[in-house]
């Protein structure tokens, strides 16, 4: 079974800057390509004219990752209603054909689901699999954590050790793969700090050690069996 490669797109941890989609998305698109490893980008509806060039033609996946990248559990329903229609619709209009959406900050408001179908989603990729659980191989080996570029970075040097031999998803962030004002911008100073840890260059790293071992079985989340809409598996939080 191939597994999901999940890349969200959206401005520097919270932040204005966009380095992470002017600089860290060519670089992982060549990279992607040199080990045919596929994958579905997230990206901020505002941000649509940002990757038009870059991922336009393929082979990638185009989903939503909301319109502002607020929190949809934030927000009032009919604002919640307007982020989902208004980023599928930017994202169309620069040419992809949207089937997936990724929760900001996995925070999913309740009625998500039939808003998502509302608004013409096939799939919720913040739903199922994606979490920690005990039994779940999304998870790092042996463990409860999940597997994403986060935790191989804050549990570096053990971080690429930990890769699971089988994986159904790995998620990262654009701009973990920059280095410089790391870290999540509402955090405490020290643990922004601690979130922003071998971002940039250990990073870039650890991410070719996950997409050099698993390759091509590198796919996007269309076409892995657990994301559909009507998935009934319970709504995590990251
Ligand atoms: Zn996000």
């Amino acid at each position: 079974m191939g597994i999901a490669l999940i890349v969200d797109v959206e401005s520097d941890w919270g932040r204005d800057s966009l380095r992470g989609v002017h600089e860290a998305l060519p670089r992982l698109v060549a990279l992607l390509e040199r080990f045919g490893a596929r994958a579905t980008f997230f990206v901020v509806g505002e941000l649509a004219g940002e990757v038009a060039e870059t991922l336009s033609g393929g082979p990638h996946e185009v989903g939503s990752h909301g319109l502002t990248h607020r929190a949809l559990d934030r927000v009032t329903r009919d604002e919640a209603r307007f982020e989902l229609v208004e980023s599928r619709r930017r994202l169309e209009a620069a040419g992809f054909a949207v089937e997936g959406f990724r929760a900001p900050f996995l925070r999913r408001p309740a009625g998500l689901s039939a808003m998502l179908s509302e608004a013409g989603y096939a799939y919720d990729a913040s739903l199922g699999a994606l979490g920690p659980s005990l039994s779940n191989p999304a998870t790092l080996r042996g463990g409860v954590l999940p597997f994403n570029l986060t935790w191989l970075r804050l549990l570096d040097p053990l971080g690429a050790r930990l890769v699971p031999r089988e994986a159904r998803a790995f998620s990262l962030h654009l701009h973990e793969l920059v280095a410089g004002d790391a870290g999540w911008r509402d955090l405490p100073a020290p643990l922004r700090r601690l979130h922003g840890r071998g971002a940039g260059a250990r990073a870039w790293s650890l991410v070719g050690h996950v997409v050099s071992a698993f390759g091509p079985r590198l796919v996007p989340c269309r076409e892995v069996p657990w994301s559909a809409t009507s998935s009934s598996a319970p709504a995590r939080r990251a």
